[in-house]
């Protein structure tokens, strides 16, 4: 099975022998703009008994998205797989104790588990990633990540700049094979995937976007990571990371001028799905078209966004 990437198959190669060097030379690699890692021990955040969302836990049965995309991931915590005929890309885990129900629905859907050979993700928090390793292992895909996401995902959630001291949000650390660069394309099989950096939800958060064609109609699509903000976080005083908020106003630009037919979302909730699809319903390559929702929610968040830069702006008030 190969993954062929017919002008990157050498940057296949320095980008991992980037990355390794990387690793013994954090300071020059990865950047001002990159989170540090805390080197205090994790603490307990979370009051004690708290228990994530029940919609986190819970599988959802896999269902055809648009074309290759396929949802195979839970109730809420979204997880995608494009196929190819050269070998699979997945797209997300859920928690840890995620990969049974992922494996379940790729196979449900008359794949093969083994035939996934590349795992990416929209963002680096233990929601999205904890299974990663396990199913890296499973597997053997290799993982590819954008710069930032890539060193939070080694340190198992340590370097995250918002979360990385609370040991309920640590993740099994996995090695990436490969950094992402903003805009390229990713070759597998026949399919086409671009990467977009959306960063502010995490420094290295990304969407990916690839066009799909069914009968006479070419659609535009994307897996978004939305620009939400974790309560805490700090734009302005204090920043969360250097250069927060510039991210944050970046992507909403971005988002806002992307062409988008269909979107999907790290979270179900994010793009309504549970208003667009119900399990079983047959597929369809409509059932998604969104793009003025996809606007609406960018727009939305956006607000979100202003409106703390304001609330903080006036605490900063003398
Ligand atoms: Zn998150």
């Amino acid at each position: 099975m190969r993954i062929y990437m017919p002008t990157r198959i050498p940057a296949l190669l320095t980008a991992t022998a980037c990355l390794m060097m990387t690793l013994s030379a954090p300071a020059q690699v990865w950047a001002s703009a990159q989170p540090t890692a805390d080197q205090a021990p994790a603490v307990q955040c979370m009051k004690p008994g708290t228990q994530w969302p029940a919609s986190w836990y819970e599988p959802f049965p896999a269902h055809q998205i648009i074309g290759p995309l396929y949802a195979v991931g839970g109730v809420d915590l979204s997880v995608f797989l494009i196929t190819s005929d050269q070998g699979h890309i997945l797209i997300n885990t859920a928690l840890a104790d995620s990969t049974a129900f992922i494996k379940n629905n790729v196979e449900a859907l008359g794949f093969n588990f083994s035939d996934i050979r590349v795992i990416l993700t929209t963002q680096a928090h233990f929601d999205h990633t904890a299974a990663m390793q396990e199913i890296k292992t499973l597997t053997g895909a290799q993982v590819w990540a954008t710069p930032a996401d890539a060193q939070v995902l080694e340190d198992g959630g340590a370097s995250d700049a918002h979360f990385g001291n609370c040991i309920e949000f640590r993740f099994a650390p996995v090695t990436v094979e490969r950094i992402l660069t903003d805009g390229e394309i990713l070759h597998i099989g026949g399919q086409r995937i671009q990467v977009h950096f959306h960063p502010g939800h995490t420094a290295g958060s990304a969407s990916y976007s690839l066009k799909v064609t069914e009968g006479d109609e070419t659609y535009d699509v994307l897996i978004a990571n939305m620009g939400t903000i974790n309560p805490g976080k700090k734009m302005l005083h204090k920043p969360t990371y250097p250069g927060v908020a510039e991210d944050f106003a970046q992507t909403f630009h971005r988002q806002k001028n992307l062409a988008v037919d269909v979107w999907v979302a790290a979270h179900a909730s994010q793009y309504q799905r549970d208003q667009k699809y119900s399990a079983g319903q047959p597929y369809a390559p409509g059932t998604f078209v969104d793009p003025e929702g996809f606007k609406q929610e960018v727009e939305r968040l956006e607000k979100i966004y202003l409106q703390q830069l304001k609330t903080e702006r006036d605490e900063m008030k003398p």
